[in-house]
């Protein structure tokens, strides 16, 4: 008879942990706070529209695909409606200063060509950091599936280098520097801080196969909850776990809101760690271990603006858009004031029909750090007065403001706005201070922001965003790592590799 497991959070990771080990035949129990699973993957319906609140860029699906390998061995990849992004411009980077526009075009070579089009002098410079990171890449063992008795991350050299100074090690050229970092508001890249290896794994798995899904990211929390029930196990929402009982450095049980009590052999948590100390008698784990996870920084946040647009009026677009003010703004996306934010927006029309002509809507991030909205920290979901909405309505005419100066007549096709901050970020998905992606990993001291999947309780596992990378490819990469720890990482490996995309082949069969 295989485990009783309990996952705490039924957000990506949470799900992703929850699918496995429903698939290796664990009792899989998900106990989330929310009405309904997903977390990052929720969506929220507006005036006829549903909108995605977090993951919006997705990759990893193309032939041979990282996720796509994943997902087969899930059982749930061909129930993923995925749109690719354009090949000749899967991503468009926007310098507002010279009003040059970039476009990426998907693929190694044809990634390295559409650059040298803009920096022809640059080409070989260009070249050397593509090989570069796609040589990165590869051999870091996870990243492609295979299996590895060393940690997930090997490299003591792209661990402890900046993002930034890794880009300016192939090129002086500071114009091509930015552009190199485009897509830096994906990981929240930060001057001298961000590792080089967090840019590189994003880079390269973007560059490989960008897309969105059509219809939204809840098709993908349907998915897994599907597998999960189909496996036996169970997800509990609107319950989420409110007290851990400790006993003799393992957990002996949890308490929920409404009071119920559950036990398991293991539990995994896929909540921010935080949030979780907050919940348990810290005093029973060794002090220095928690307090130094409790203390590392966490990511930016974002303010998100939901765009419902006129019938027929704005033309759907097949690409993710990066806008930036200017050349030097790459890297100090929070180094901003009241005046001059936002200085930077990503923004996507995310597909709806797989072959929209039009859209219906965008949904633009920009960065936001939690000391904007600090003075309502005390308020509560739709309790934070009035001088929050005013605050919001400001942001949002500021972000429509960003939109007519890249679409003169934007104004005219936007038929109304809604939005959310940190905040809302924070109180939803209970992350500290609304961080879009977790924990920050520092390059200045790699070992003091790393977080195992191992705990100090022994029966208690973490998985989630705040462990090796955030998003679509990272929290899949540490479920398998944490599931790895149950299962067994090299049969894990062995089994995903085993079922073959486009086909539906059982390795317990
Ligand atoms: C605005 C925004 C845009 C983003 N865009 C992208 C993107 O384009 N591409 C990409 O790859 N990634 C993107 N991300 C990141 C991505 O969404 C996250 O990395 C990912 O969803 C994190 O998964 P997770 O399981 O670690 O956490 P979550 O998905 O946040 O799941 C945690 C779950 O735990 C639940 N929970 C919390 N406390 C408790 C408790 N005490 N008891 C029970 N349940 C609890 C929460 O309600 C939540 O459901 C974006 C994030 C944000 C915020």
């Amino acid at each position: 008879m295989k485990e009783k497991i309990i996952i705490i959070g039924g957000g990506y990771g949470g799900l992703l942990c929850g699918a496995i080990l429903s698939k290796e035949g664990y009792h899989v129990k998900i106990l989330e706070k929310h009405y309904v699973y997903g977390g990052g993957l929720h969506m929220f319906g507006w005036k006829g529209l549903q909108f995605e609140t977090g993951m919006h860029i997705i990759s990893g699906f193309e032939p041979n695909g990282v996720l796509r390998k994943f997902y087969t061995y899930l059982g749930i990849f061909d129930r993923l409606n995925i749109r690719p992004a354009d090949n000749e411009s899967f991503d468009l980077f926007h310098l507002a200063v010279d009003g040059r526009k970039y476009l990426l075009a998907k693929g190694r070579e044809a990634f390295i060509r559409s650059l040298a089009r803009y920096f022809p002098d640059e080409e070989a410079n260009i070249r050397r950091y593509v090989n570069k990171i796609y040589e990165i890449c590869d051999s870091i063992a996870l990243f492609n599936l295979r299996f590895s008795n060393n940690s997930f991350y090997d490299h003591s050299d792209i661990m402890s280098i900046s993002a930034g100074d890794f880009i300016a090690s192939f090129t002086k050229n500071k114009k091509l520097q930015a552009v190199l970092a485009w897509n830096n508001s994906l990981y929240a890249g930060v001057k001298d801080g961000t590792p080089a290896y967090i840019a590189i794994m994003i880079s390269k798995f973007y560059i490989e196969g960008s897309g969105r899904f059509v219809g939204g990211s809840k098709q993908l929390a349907d998915a897994l909850a599907t597998m999960i029930r189909e496996g036996g196990g169970e997800i509990i929402t609107g319950d989420g776990v409110e007290w851990i009982d400790i006993h003799d450095k393992q957990i002996r049980h949890v308490k929920t809101a409404s009071g119920n009590i559950f036990t398991a052999d293991r539990y995994i948590s896929s909540i921010h760690p935080s949030m979780l100390f907050r919940i348990m008698d810290t005093r029973k784990i060794q002090r220095s271990y928690y307090q130094r996870i409790d203390n590392i920084p966490n990511s930016y946040s974002v303010f998100n603006t939901f765009i419902k647009f006129k019938p027929k009026s704005f033309r759907y677009f097949n690409y993710n858009y990066y806008y930036q003010e200017d050349y030097d703004t790459t890297w100090k996306y929070t180094d901003y004031t009241d005046e001059n934010w936002p200085q930077a927006g990503m923004f996507i029309t995310p597909p709806e029909t797989g072959h929209d002509e039009w859209a219906n809507k965008m949904i633009v991030n920009c960065v936001m750090k939690f000391e904007t909205v600090k003075q309502w920290e005390n308020t509560t979901v739709g309790r934070r007065g009035e001088s929050y909405k005013a605050f919001k309505k400001r942001c949002e005419g500021k972000v429509l403001d960003m939109l007519e100066k890249i679409y003169p007549g934007f104004h005219s096709t936007v038929d109304d706005v809604i939005s959310s901050t940190p905040l809302t970020i924070r109180d939803y998905l209970n992350v500290k201070e609304g961080a879009a992606y977790g924990t920050i990993k520092d390059c200045r001291n790699p070992a003091a922001s790393h977080i195992s999947v191992h705990t100090k309780l022994s029966n208690l596992l973490f998985t989630g965003q705040n462990l090796n990378l955030h998003g679509i490819l990272g929290v899949a990469l540490t479920a398998i790592s944490t599931c790895g720890e149950l299962v067994g990482m090299e049969n894990l490996i062995n089994k995903i590799h085993h079922c073959t995309p486009n086909s539906h082949t059982d390795n317990n069969a």
